[in-house]
This record gives C-alpha cells, sequence and structure tokens, in this order.
C-alpha cells in the first residue's frame, strides 16, 4: 500500500512549493522507494491549458496530452516519477465529475455536498494513483495557501485520508515563510499563526519547510518547534541560494529530510544513492564557460512563462559543463528598433519559443532573419518554428507578405495555416493537437544526428502547420524540411542550410529535458553556441 505525504504551504504564494514537492520526491527515490507525484490545483479551471501564461506561467504538456500546471514540469525534471492526466487534480475536474454522476442518477436521491461527496471524489482521485502498481509514497502537492477558500475540501479531504489509512501512513509537510525584518531579523510569528490555521482543520503538520533569506540557527528552529508542536530536526531550514534549484534536494538531504520522512513512515530505510546527482550540480555550480543565450518572445517579464525552457537550456548547459546566462528580449522592442543587431551583440545563441497570437511577431521575424543571415546559433520551438518559415517566404520566395493565418486570416501566402478539420472548432480547451506522438527524421540532417535516430517521439501544443501546399516550394529555396509525421502530412522540423545551427521544431523538447538526461537538441544547441 502506497503512503501519503502531503505538502500545503503557508503565509503566502510563490515560495516554490512545487520545487520542495519535487525535490522530497528526489531524495525518496534516491533511497530506492517508488514515488508517485501529484498537483491539486484548487482552481474552478478544469486546466491549465486555456490560462493566461501572464497570470499562471507556462502551461505544461503530459504524454498524453494533459495541459497542467508548470509544477509537473518540476515533478518530471526532479524525479523518475510517471505522470499523465490522472496527476493533476483541479476542483473544475472533481466538480465536473460530480455534477455528471448526479445528472446520471448515480446518487440516489441524496442531497450532494461538500462533504463527503466533494471530499469522496478528491480522495478517489488521489488514491487511484497511489494504488496504481507498486508505488511505495504518494506526495500530494495542494496548491494555494492555507487559508485560501478554495482550497478547503482538498485540506478536508487531505484530513481524512489520517482517519482512512491511520496516522503513521500519512504525512504533512508544511512550507512556510520566517521572513526578515528590519535590523535583518528573522521573524517566526507568521509561521505560528499558518501551523495554527492548519491545526484549525484537524492537520498537524509534521514537517515545516521553512523559506527564510539565511539557514535558521538552533534557537530559531528550536523556538519554531515549540510554537508549532513540530519536532526539532522536523524543522528544515529552506534558504535562499544563488546557484541552482537542483541543489535544494542535497541541502534537505543534509538536514536528513529523507531520514525523517522514512522513520516517521515506518518505512525500512535503504541505503541513499545520490552520487550522480551531487555530481552533476557541482560541476554545474563550477563550471567556468558562460554561455549567454537571448529569449526572444513577449512574456519576458514574467520568470514563470517559459519554465521548462529556461530548465531546458540549464541541463543543456550541465551537458557542456557551461553556466547558462539568460537574455529576455521584448519582441515588440525589437519590432521597433532600428539596430536588430545591438540587441545580440554580445549573445551567442538565439531562441524563440512558443507563443500565440499576433504581438511581437514582427520582431521574432526580425531576429530569426538576423540569426539566418549571421549565422548565429537559432533554436526555434514550436511558434520559433512557425516564424523561420514566414521569415524564409519573406525574404527567400520574395513573398512580402508571407504570414500564419493565426496572425493575418486574409494574408496572400498563408505558409503557416490551421488545417481543414481544425478550422471550425470553436471551443478553447483542449482543442489542439495535443501530446506524444511520432515524428521521422530525415537522413543526413542535423536533426537526425544529434538525435542519433530516425523515429522521435515529442510532446506537441499548438494548432498551426507549415501549409502543405508550400512544402515543395519551400525545399526548392533551399529550407531542409528534416522531419514529418509518419503519413508525411505534417511537417515537424525544420532547418537552415549552410548555417552553424538553425533548428526549428514543432514539438516542445523542452517538457521532457531533466537534468540527468539532457535533452539533445538544447546539449546541441548549448554546444553550437559555445563555439
Ligand atoms: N500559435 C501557434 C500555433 O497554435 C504556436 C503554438 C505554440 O508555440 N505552442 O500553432
Amino acid at each position: 500500500m502506497s503512503r501519503y505525504v502531503f505538502v500545503t504551504g503557508g503565509v503566502c504564494s510563490s515560495l516554490g512549493k512545487g520545487v520542495a514537492a519535487a525535490s522530497l520526491g528526489n531524495l525518496l527515490e534516491s533511497r530506492g522507494f517508488v514515488v508517485r507525484m501529484i498537483k491539486v490545483d484548487p482552481y474552478i479551471n478544469v486546466d491549465a491549458g486555456t490560462m493566461n501564461p501572464y497570470q499562471h506561467g507556462e502551461v505544461y504538456v503530459t504524454d498524453d496530452g494533459a495541459e497542467t500546471d508548470l509544477d509537473l514540469g518540476n515533478y518530471e525534471r526532479f524525479t523518475q516519477s510517471v505522470l499523465s492526466r490522472a496527476n493533476s487534480i483541479t476542483t473544475g475536474q472533481i466538480y465536473q465529475e460530480v455534477i455528471r454522476k448526479e445528472r446520471e442518477g448515480r446518487y440516489l436521491g441524496r442531497t450532494v455536498q461538500v462533504i463527503p461527496h466533494i471530499t469522496d471524489e478528491i480522495k478517489r482521485r488521489i488514491t487511484a494513483v497511489g494504488e496504481q502498481g507498486n508505488v511505495d509514497i504518494t506526495i500530494v502537492e495542494i496548491g494555494g495557501t492555507v487559508g485560501d477558500i478554495e482550497s478547503i475540501p482538498f485540506l478536508e479531504a487531505a484530513r481524512q485520508f489520517i482517519h482512512d489509512f491511520g496516522k503513521e501512513n500519512v504525512l504533512f509537510t508544511h512550507l512556510t515563510l520566517v521572513p526578515t525584518v528590519s535590523e535583518g531579523e528573522l521573524k517566526t510569528k507568521p509561521t505560528q499563526h499558518s501551523v495554527s490555521s492548519l491545526r484549525e482543520i484537524g492537520i498537524q503538520p509534521d514537517i515545516l519547510l521553512c523559506r527564510a533569506e539565511r539557514p535558521l540557527d538552533d534557537a530559531m528552529k528550536h523556538k519554531i518547534s515549540l510554537f508549532t508542536n513540530v519536532e526539532v530536526e522536523a524543522v528544515i531550514s529552506a534558504f535562499n541560494i544563488n546557484t541552482t534549484i537542483y541543489e535544494i534536494p542535497i541541502i534537505y538531504s543534509e538536514q536528513g529530510l529523507d531520514r525523517i520522512v522514512i522513520k516517521k513512515l515506518g518505512l525500512a530505510d535503504k541505503p541513499k544513492k545520490n552520487k550522480k546527482w551531487k555530481e552533476l550540480v557541482y560541476s554545474y555550480i563550477k563550471a567556468k564557460k558562460i554561455v549567454r543565450i537571448a529569449i526572444v518572445g513577449k512574456y519576458t517579464e514574467l520568470h514563470d512563462s517559459y519554465k521548462s525552457i529556461y530548465e531546458a537550456l540549464y541541463h543543456g548547459g550541465i551537458a557542456n559543463v557551461a553556466r547558462i546566462e539568460l537574455i529576455m528580449i521584448d519582441s515588440e522592442e525589437l519590432e521597433k528598433s532600428s539596430d536588430v543587431g545591438g540587441f545580440f551583440k554580445e549573445i551567442d545563441g538565439i531562441l524563440i519559443p512558443g507563443g500565440f497570437g499576433q504581438r511581437g511577431i514582427e520582431g521574432m521575424i526580425r531576429a530569426s532573419e538576423f540569426a539566418r543571415l549571421n549565422k548565429f546559433p537559432y533554436f526555434g520551438i514550436c511558434l520559433g518554428m512557425q516564424i523561420m518559415v514566414i521569415e524564409y517566404a519573406r525574404n527567400i520566395l520574395k513573398y512580402e507578405t508571407a504570414n500564419s493565418t493565426e496572425f493575418n486570416a486574409k494574408t496572400d501566402y498563408p505558409v503557416i495555416s490551421l488545417l481543414e478539420e481544425q478550422a471550425d472548432i470553436k471551443s478553447f480547451g483542449g482543442t489542439m493537437r495535443l501530446g506524444k506522438s511520432e515524428t521521422i527524421l530525415k537522413k543526413n540532417t542535423l536533426i537526425r544526428r544529434l538525435y542519433g535516430k530516425d523515429n522521435i517521439f515529442e510532446r506537441h501544443r499548438h494548432r498551426y502547420e507549415v501549409s502543405y501546399k508550400y512544402h515543395t516550394e519551400l525545399e526548392r529555396a533551399g529550407l531542409v524540411l528534416s522531419g514529418f509525421t509518419p503519413d508525411s502530412n505534417l511537417v515537424e522540423s525544420i532547418e537552415w542550410r549552410d548555417h552553424p545551427w538553425g533548428i526549428g521544431v514543432q514539438f516542445h523538447p523542452e517538457f521532457v529535458s531533466k537534468p540527468t538526461a539532457p535533452h539533445p537538441l538544447f546539449s546541441g544547441f548549448i554546444e553550437a553556441s559555445l563555439k
């Protein structure tokens, strides 16, 4: 039977609960346990697919095409845990299911209520993951902050796990903030308050992860322990670091987090195997070479919008023992400026990430042209590949008004357009080409060399495609269409001929890159940028 570890958050949001949960998963795996990870998002949206990246950060896509919270990306990068639609739970999904059952008459005339019907559905979704095969520990991260109205049913369901499975099989880890006030003094009061709000709903945390500017000393740990009733050894200091998030499991482990969890859950202790992880973290931290990558996009002011891309670039850095410096370039600024080259003066490579909507497109096209002409390493992902096609059609085929019908529905040269079957879909949620599918790579191409195989499987999230009727023309003009779907209809990847490294892909390789297994396209891109 799986044990359950719940991770809640207190005081305020953005303390890094996702990374904390993922780090715990990482540590427990390093002790040889089979771990599963679940993210609960208390919002009413059915999934993250329709949410604005400005507000919510990146939409992360799983193999089976679920559009989820970006924390699932942290889980995939830190652990081996298998993720699918089942691992991302929202209030919207829970209510949708309960209302469906009610309409089918499955509640036999009873009044349908939050307790027990909503909480039962929440427990059913969580245990469905815990009961897959030989899972030892299921980690459930509850989004939001304790005290939010939305999270109450989830916390109540979590409390019932103690009742249903026994205290010895369920653990509560609470991430909280120990802020600094003037004179640099650390304050424990917010932590005391957030633990008492948890207690009010019947949950006594077993472990506290305390975010603070600097490490907590023993006196501070004792004080927190006394006020919150959490054993002093289970008060873990989660201090700010300026190295890499991948060091966090190591910091937790040095304070005995994995040992404490194993002990409290009554599991048999096994030797720790985290040597490889430690080596890669410290070799990255100590790397001397620096690669400067420009990301040209429109969500550049918000750090989380391109989360998986940043991480995959760091993994490329790990593979090449080089530190990555990211420079965000707002494509609208580029559009307005008369000096495109000025933006890329101290840059080693240019990446254009995915995106939707017309804003900033012209700036991206200029960046792509600049990279092609000046032989700059260029990596176009999804929208970034479509940009390459538009630029090529305009400047090489001389179709000056070439565009995607997403940005100009009436263009004379719709080099990027909707598939006919997509054309009259009106609904927004879940209607894109989503999830993992196959691509066949052409021989003698750069991408084929980087992957080292002909057939690859990558995740997708897009609506528009390179228009079939322009394939031959683009190829004749010199653009290499290097990868196709198995039926040869859809272009999956392209590259520039006579260019050191110019690749565009319709899929999202960033979602599957891990620090322990950097994605070959990101390793290759960083390698080329180093030169
Ligand atoms: N907007 C483009 C499309 O829908 C690209 C999507 C993306 O970059 N994820 O095809």
